[in-house]
């Protein structure tokens, strides 16, 4: 099986987390360019891929790079999956998120309400980009028959995280910011007023998921990736404080963004076909990220 899967985003945060397939990265092959990335897939010849590239980031990085989001997402999806087809893939599992769900909407989301509105504003030229693979995975399973389609996690936690401050996710960014802080004996700032809430997900359970969903999900619809259970931003700082043994004092900078409120999403069609599956309890998934974050300090991205 290792050389018919191909990762791509394979150093990522998911793809460092799935222990199957070759895994590759930017290093390897520019999935933006389209010649690139068909020479590439010419050359591998996989039989089924597990797309995690992308050019992601938090609520920093989707404000403050909208045509990079829009632009490297677009061309990456396009291009893996026209590459896909090309050379004979028959599965591809590509990863959306739940940012991508409108910002109006009803709650709980679930895989039916995609496209039915528009993306809240600090994100949605990642989040259109990212809608187009839906479309086109359902495109050529229209046209071509192909078994191409998308996993919806929230948001995903881990090691090999970017670890960003400016652009990373909220989780990552905290543990870097609560890490200087104890260095430094500073205040830990947290954005916003601490109340938004969020799920969050262990970057091993999503590469345990997506490997299921590549040997045995048929739908042509998409399938979310959550735990269903809602946590505050500032639950989470107190998580990442008590792991991290930060004694000092926490701020909540009210001139940060909150971005959404909430966005709650319903695990039922994951749970109808693994109804027994254990998720990592977020205390034991910050506690290894904090741990591989304060270990690997040097050489983790940030
Ligand atoms: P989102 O879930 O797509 O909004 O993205 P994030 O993972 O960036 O989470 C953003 C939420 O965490 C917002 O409510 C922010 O106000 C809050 N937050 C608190 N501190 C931070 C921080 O240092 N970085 C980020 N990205 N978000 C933070």
């Amino acid at each position: 099986m290792k050389n018919d899967l191909l990762i791509t985003g394979g150093t990522g945060l998911v793809g460092s987390a799935i222990d199957v397939g070759t895994k590759v990265s930017s290093s390897d092959v520019d999935l933006r360019i389209a010649e690139d990335t068909f020479n590439f897939f010419k050359k591998q010849k996989p039989k089924k891929v597990i797309h995690c590239a992308g050019r992601v980031g938090g609520l920093g990085g989707n404000m403050n790079h909208k045509g990079e989001f829009f632009y490297e997402n677009i061309m990456i999806n396009t291009n893996v999956l026209e590459a896909s087809r090309r050379v004979g893939v028959e599965k591809v599992v590509s990863f959306l998120s739940t940012c991508v769900f409108p910002d109006n909407v009803e709650y709980p989301l679930t895989e039916k309400k995609i496209h039915i509105g528009e993306p809240h504003h600090s994100n949605y030229p990642y989040a259109y980009a990212k809608r187009m693979v839906d479309i086109q995975s359902r495109a050529y399973k229209e046209q071509y028959g192909l078994n191409y389609v998308s996993v919806i996690p929230t948001n995903i936690y881990g090691p090999n995280d970017n670890f960003s401050i400016d652009d990373g996710h909220v989780l990552p960014a905290l543990i870097h910011k609560c890490y200087l802080a104890k260095q430094n004996n500073t205040d830990l700032e947290v954005w916003g007023s601490g109340k938004p809430l969020r799920e969050f997900i262990y970057s091993e359970d999503v590469a345990k998921l997506s490997k299921w969903v590549l040997e045995n999900y048929e739908e042509e619809e998409p399938i979310i990736f959550t735990t269903s259970e809602e946590i505050s931003v500032g639950n989470v700082v107190e998580i990442v404080v008590n792991c991290m043994e930060f004694k000092g004092k926490v701020v909540f900078n009210k001139d940060k963004p909150d971005g959404q409120f909430r966005k709650p999403a319903d695990n039922s069609k994951l749970l109808s076909y693994l109804p027994d599956f254990k998720f990592t309890p977020i205390e034991v998934g910050i506690k290894n990220t904090v741990d591989w974050f304060v270990k690997n300090y040097d050489e983790s991205r940030k």
